[in-house]
């Protein structure tokens, strides 16, 4: 069932757990989410970077053919395909293709720029019945390129991108994307409080959920994050269960070759990636 974001994030925000965002390259990517999130009963975010897209032959493509799928497996559960970090372009590209939500990512613009940007992205987006994510950026920007600590966001920065009326926030406490360094100084929860305090019940969005420690993310639920992106996890899988497929010689094995059998295990890795996530994110059985 193809939604917008609005209804399962602010349930999600209310019952205290977390929609996973989980992103897709391609149509055995979809079919992995899509079932494991049928079977779980959970209500899922299918994330699409401008490049994933770029890969899948076009925003429109990764749309319909999300959308037929869905259909065709006769899924329940909400849905929603969700461009993850867009550019302007991007997000205009999205609207015409009939993406159900759009992050705008504005994070690198200066405060006053990344103001407006939104303020006109939010105007489009609702016009279209779609929901809207928009981005913080970091305190200064000294910090860029210390190892250890990800980029940490002003709480009252947070406060004056929410109130222009997005639907979920996106703002940094620490984390960080791709695989986390060995000396990762951990999630901000002081900072995380704050922007909750003062953004009152807005679905905060947290990037990077590769490796944060399970502790951590049940932490950040509990103090307001509703939605948690995980890309890298998945790819990580689906490689590990793809190069054992290939080392183990299974390929030239009868027809291992056949592309059906090549990719499966690697589906099925992504299947249980998802499956984990959506038991620590508490959103089984919330569709
Ligand atoms: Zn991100």
């Amino acid at each position: 069932m193809f939604v917008n974001a609005k209804e399962m994030l602010q349930k999600a925000a209310k019952g205290k757990y977390a929609v996973a965002q989980i992103n897709i390259n391609n149509l055995e990517w979809t079919r992995a989410v899509l079932t494991i999130a049928e079977e779980l009963k959970s209500p899922v975010i299918l994330g699409v970077t401008g490049g994933a897209a770029k890969w899948m032959g076009g925003f429109k493509t990764a749309a319909d053919m999300a959308r037929a799928m869905d259909a065709s497996l006769g899924v329940t559960v909400p849905v929603a395909i969700h461009l993850d970090h867009g550019t302007y372009d991007q997000c205009l590209a999205c609207v015409e293709a009939g993406f159900t939500s759009i992050m705008f990512d504005g994070s690198h613009f200066p405060f006053d720029e990344n103001v407006a940007k939104t303020t006109e992205m939010i105007g489009i987006a609702h016009k279209n019945g779609m929901t809207i994510e928009a981005e913080v950026g970091a305190i200064g920007g000294e910090e860029d390129g210390v190892v250890g600590s990800g980029e940490v966001a002003d709480p009252a920065e947070c406060k004056a991108i929410a109130d222009l009326g997005v639907d979920f926030l996106a703002a940094g406490i620490g984390n960080i994307h791709g695989v986390y360094p060995e000396n990762w100084t951990g999630l901000d929860f002081a900072v995380l409080e704050k922007i909750a305090g003062l953004t009152g019940g807005m679905p905060l969005v947290l990037h990077g959920g590769t490796g944060i420690p399970a502790d951590m993310i049940k932490k950040a639920i509990s103090l307001g994050v509703a939605k948690i992106n995980v890309n890298t996890e998945c790819q990580l899988s689906f490689a590990a269960a793809t190069r054992k497929y290939i080392e183990d010689g299974k390929d030239k094995v009868g027809k291992g070759f056949d592309p059906r059998k090549l990719l499966q295990p690697g589906f099925e890795a992504i299947r249980q990636t998802v499956r984990e996530k959506f038991e620590l994110f508490g959103s089984v059985g919330k569709a």
